[in-house]
């Protein structure tokens, strides 16, 4: 047995016989040896091993060529039982018929790390005849394919994945080239756009443009226009979609490489353009309702006996201007659901002397609803005897429907500003991705694919992290659950910290919760996301976000629950602005705020019957405002609201 300086030989093997196989040439062994293929010859009538080059070697996994050479197959790689190899070696020799296959899956026994691992190869095994037609051997040429395939699955996979996290996101992408006038649209793009995507481009492009709102579509041209000039885009316009309606549309693309090609992506903002108007809508109705209060009076001796009501109050509770009115008919009018609560306030009001406020429903005979607010004191006599409870009532029905309505639209608020920051968010690790992608397709070499495909993962990862956080942050559970604050406050500081990152601001987080507190937790994300986002307003680059937790007994009545601190070094509030913080469409931020963040999260704090403090200063220096929310353990949630 020689050794040559790339392959190792049995010395009788490539002699030629007589009638050998003609190919072979003096110095073919070297050939072989250097070649950046597997090569192995089989021969004689039991097909064993007569020659193998290291590349052959290397891709079986064995260490030395001895452990093929000298050997059948079925001895030298007896891993591939069962694989179909040993079949197809079996059908060449009895039909001497050359097999090809691509991308065949081989499992081989790696000898030094002792893995079966799956090898691709692009699988070549040629029957060698002798002069008389009769077989001599197999010979095998086998390229390993196995990083590219492993690297093109990796980067199927990204793509796959990218592709989800757009249709979650409900982005569609689109890519454009200029100079061949030709589009591509991702499938999200094209349920945005309502078209079909098995149409031809022309007939899309006639459909889509049909669609953009006539005011819109010189504007539109224009920026498309521009666009391949400065290889840069952004437009928002109005869009007819077939079924939703009108929406309105954001794109924004730039240029890739340096050709006339531009890729981008395309939201439907609609609902986030919507909330804006609702909220003005809103607020209108807001000021008008509250002004336009009617106040009914009562008065009764106590105990309980005759009430006397203003007929105001009579029409409160549904009843004629000459109605009598005792105790009974008063709980029989509230509802069922009501009357416990009522009750009680009733009790506490003159047993502690404090205020009587309590907001009920009275219900017609024919089951019509109010919603009634009513106010009282008591007044007792130098014994301290109760004698009289009087107060008034107002009807707050549409009150608390606008409530209710302006509740909504800072959710929906929210969600817009959720929008804005996924594609705020995403917007970097997908430019880096097209880039990537890019890349890849101009690599010559497999390591390279392999290095950008790994970096296009890890900026995937990213996406569907963001995305995942977001939609998340976006469920509404239908219950109160346990929740732990501190995740409850990661999640919703997820959506702002690349943002703040990119600022330049530092997020401490500071956690020592243990104790899980029973809660809506989709709402109290949105009370912290909103002191997050207003935090975030306020600060300048190079400014700092504590956001703080502890496990803290609430010292007045001596329930369990956990404190939580959103603090930051931002511009601090004027005493103006701290005094009317809580105010509905209370805001400093002109058309970019709502003014209803803190005064939903007051709303939603008092139905968990958590506590709320602010502390806040401008001095130069020292300037920042801190949040500090106690959420009760196990609060005992009201229902409805
Ligand atoms: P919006 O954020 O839409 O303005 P909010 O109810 O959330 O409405 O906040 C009301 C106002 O309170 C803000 O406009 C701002 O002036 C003030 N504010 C709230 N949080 C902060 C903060 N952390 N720093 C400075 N000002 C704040
Ligand atoms: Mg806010």
């Amino acid at each position: 047995m020689a050794t040559t300086p790339g392959g190792t030989v049995q010395k009788d093997a490539l002699v030629p016989t007589a009638a050998g196989p003609v190919l072979l040439q003096p110095n073919f062994e070297d050939l072989l040896g250097y070649a950046a293929a597997a090569i192995a010859i089989l021969s004689g009538p039991d097909l064993r091993c007569t020659y193998v080059n290291e590349m052959a070697v290397r891709v079986t996994g064995r260490t030395s060529a001895d452990q093929l050479l000298g050997h059948t197959f079925r001895e030298g790689l007896p891993e591939l039982e069962g694989t179909g190899v040993f079949e197809i070696l079996d059908e060449v020799a009895r039909s001497r018929q050359p097999f090809r296959g691509r991308e065949v899956k081989v499992p081989l026994l790696q000898f030094e790390s002792g893995v079966l691992t799956d090898r691709y190869l692009d699988l070549v095994c040629q029957p060698m005849a002798g002069a008389h037609g009769e077989l001599q051997g197999i010979f095998i040429h086998a390229v390993d394919l196995t990083d590219r395939v492993l690297s093109r699955r990796a980067l199927e996979a990204s793509q796959e994945r990218l592709r989800l996290a757009h249709e979650a996101a409900q982005i569609g992408t689109w890519e454009w080239d200029g100079d061949a006038n030709t589009r591509a649209l991702s499938a999200e793009l094209h349920e945005i756009f309502g078209t079909d995507p098995s149409e031809v481009q022309s007939a899309i492009e006639e459909v889509w443009a049909s669609r953009v709102h006539p005011a819109d579509k010189s504007h539109v041209y224009e920026v498309m226009s521009e666009a391949m000039q400065s290889g840069l885009m952004e437009v928002e316009y109005r869009y007819l979609h077939p079924e939703r309606g009108e929406r309105v549309l954001y794109s924004k693309g730039r240029r890739v490489g340096n050709g006339t090609q531009l890729t981008g992506v395309v939201l439907d903002i609609t609902d986030q353009k919507n909330a804006e108007k609702l909220a003005a809508e809103h607020r209108e109705r807001f000021e008008f309702a509250a002004g336009a209060g009617d106040i009914g009076y009562w008065f009764c001796d106590l105990p309980f006996d005759k009430l006397v009501w203003d007929e105001r109050v009579k029409e409160h509770f549904w009843l004629q201007p000459d109605a009598d009115v005792d105790i009974t008919l008063f709980y029989r009018c509230i509802h069922p659901d009501d009357r416990e609560l009522t009750r009680r306030a009733i009790e506490e009001s003159i047993a502690n002397h404090t205020n009587y406020d309590v907001e009920y429903r009275t219900v017609s005979l024919e089951g019509k609803q109010k919603w009634i607010r009513a106010t009282g004191r008591t007044a007792y006599d130098e014994s301290g005897k109760p004698i009289r409870f009087d107060g008034v009532t107002q009807d707050v029905t549409a009150l608390k429907q606008t409530r209710e309505a302006l509740i909504r639209s800072e959710k929906l608020a929210l969600v817009g500003r959720l929008a804005t920051a996924i594609s705020h968010e995403i917007n970097n690790p997908l430019e880096a991705v097209i880039n990537l992608l890019y890349l890849i397709s101009q690599s010559s070499t497999e390591e390279m694919v392999r290095g950008f495909s790994e970096s296009a993962q890890q900026e995937l990862a990213r996406v569907s992290h963001i995305v995942t956080h977001t939609l998340r942050f976006n469920r509404q559970p239908h219950g109160a659950e346990r929740e732990k604050v501190s995740n409850l406050l990661d999640s919703s500081a997820a959506i702002y910290t690349p943002r703040m990152k990119s600022l330049g601001v530092q997020i401490i987080r500071d956690y020592r919760d243990s104790e899980a507190v029973r809660c809506y937790g989709s709402e109290i994300r949105q009370v912290f996301a909103n002191m997050i986002g207003n935090s975030f307003d306020a600060l300048k680059p190079g400014g700092r976000l504590l956001l703080r937790t502890r496990d803290r007994v609430n010292p007045r009545t001596g329930e369990q629950g956990v404190l939580v601190s959103i603090a930051d070094s931002g511009s601090g509030m004027d005493g103006a602005t701290k005094r009317r913080l809580f105010e509905p469409f209370f805001t400093t931020k002109g058309e970019k705020g709502t003014g209803l963040g803190l005064w939903v999260s007051r709303e939603i704090l008092k139905k968990h019957h958590a506590t709320l403090r602010v502390r806040s200063r401008q001095t130069a220096g020292k300037s920042g405002t801190a949040f500090s929310v106690w959420l009760p353990a196990g609060s005992e949630l009201g229902e409805g609201e």
